[in-house]
């Protein structure tokens, strides 16, 4: 069996964490089994559905590394839905309803008044159709099938039917509501695997059936728990937990994946560099049924972290030309951001104003300038200067390297000064050093 999943965004808004997050699970659990990952377009809802989120979703998922292997689109299938809509009327498994949503609503309160589920009722068979009013369709569920399946994430699931309204799956207009069209596609497209928010479990009662009444398996499906923000409900902050702003707040989709690939599982979030090791550990099985907590700050750590052990390669066209393999293995470890590295180009290269040393640090700076045009500009120079300056003045630890640093970086904290020196341009240190 090859191993088919899709991601199926309405096309109505950005993608966000918490849907990358269910596209991200499609994916990885395609590629552990060689098999395919489909971006199927939920734009059934011609009103709502805007072709720049169309283009927003492509760019996002290609951003993030998530290759699709083919794109479908439901706006272009709407035969297909016609024609199985067409077998299920005539096998008696979609009729068609009359009730105006006032009706359906004052329905559901007497029922819920006398104590009683707000399950629909049937009308009997023979019931009068109101003239001039087009209906809209219920999928009528089979009350003597009980459903179950075993969900990949929650385990054995069981639904009674009788409990359940017969869903409508078309509107009066002869629109689609998702339901249906997603078990045709599914069908259609050999999807094995459905991976998608708890928020679909009682969808998936539903569609068991559909399956069933157009002769096909279910595929598996596993029902994830949902990811929730810090301070609870992630829908709050979607504007800013876009990819977009992620994008500019110079989050890495390294970070971002490795994040939400382990996120609410029982594997360790990690500072991975490639998805080798998410796609090779995931599995549904591990992950929890309580909400998933996404906290930007452990974001941004993860990806200072990840990009502590960057290779040059992989951000090269990213950085300024000043900014060469040693320069950059020399300042990744102080790096937040990869767009940061640009502001050390000033500091390897110039221009660059030192910042005036305090009175007592001057003897310790004037040592160094005395030192710098001397020595010999590799590996040794930091602790050749270093020790020249000891030997000149008798300072020692911080009030022998934090003047040095200031002087040089003009800044209290930075990478390791032995590196960082030979990489600095001579002239510039010694200018700096020379400037008091
Ligand atoms: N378009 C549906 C949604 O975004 C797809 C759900 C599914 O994966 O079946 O909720």
């Amino acid at each position: 069996m090859t191993v088919v999943t899709r991601f199926a965004p309405s096309p109505t808004g950005s993608l966000h964490v918490g849907n990358v997050r269910t596209a991200l699970h499609n994916w990885l659990w395609a590629r552990k089994h060689g098999g395919r990952f489909l971006l199927r377009i939920d734009d059934t809802d011609l009103e709502r559905s805007r072709e720049e989120y169309v283009d927003g979703i492509r760019a996002d998922l290609s951003w993030l590394g998530l290759d699709v292997d083919g794109e479908e689109r439901q706006s272009a299938r709407f035969d297909l839905y016609e024609r199985e809509f067409d077998r299920l009327k005539a096998a008696g498994r979609v009729y068609a309803c009359y009730e105006t949503p006032e009706e359906l609503d004052i329905r559901r309160k007497v029922l819920l008044s006398r104590g009683l589920p707000p399950v629909y009722e049937r009308k009997p068979a023979d019931a009068a159709v109101p003239e001039g009013v087009a209906p809209h369709w219920r999928f009528k569920l089979d009350h003597d099938s009980p459903i179950a399946w075993t969900d990949m994430v929650r385990g054995d699931q069981n639904f009674e039917p009788k409990t359940m309204s017969d869903p409508v799956i078309r509107r009066a207009d002869g629109s689609w509501l998702y339901l249906l069209p997603s078990v045709i596609d599914d069908i259609d497209m050999g999807i094995t695997h459905v991976v998608r928010g708890e928020d679909h479990v009682s969808n998936t009662a539903a569609q068991i059936q559909m399956f069933d009444a157009l002769g096909a398996k279910p595929p598996q499906f596993a029902h994830e728990a949902l990811l929730v923000g810090t301070e609870g409900k992630l829908s709050k902050r979607l504007g800013s937990l876009g990819m977009a702003n992620l994008r500019d707040e110079g989050i890495e989709p390294i970070a971002l994946v490795a994040l939400l690939a382990r996120l609410g599982t029982s594997d360790p979030v990690e500072p991975v560099t490639s998805v080798a090791p998410l796609i090779a550990s995931i599995d549904f099985a591990r992950f929890g049924r309580a909400p998933a907590r996404f906290d930007e700050a452990e974001l941004a750590l993860l990806n200072q972290k990840i990009l502590h052990h960057t290779y040059y390669a992989a951000v090269a066209p990213r950085l300024p030309a000043a900014i060469t393999e040693a320069r950059w293995n020399a300042i990744r470890p102080n790096l937040m951001t990869v767009a940061e590295a640009a502001e050390w180009s000033a500091v390897f290269d110039g221009p660059f104003t030192p910042p005036a040393p305090e009175e007592a640090d001057r003897p310790v700076i004037e040592a160094a300038a005395a030192a710098v045009s001397g020595l010999e500009w590799d590996a040794g120079a930091w602790p050749a200067l270093t020790g020249a300056v000891k030997d000149a003045t008798g300072a020692k630890g911080r009030a022998l390297f934090l003047p040095l640093r200031r002087a040089l970086t003009g800044r209290d904290h930075g990478p390791d000064m032995a590196e960082l020196l030979p990489l600095i341009v001579k002239d510039q240190a010694i200018a700096r050093l020379s400037a008091t």
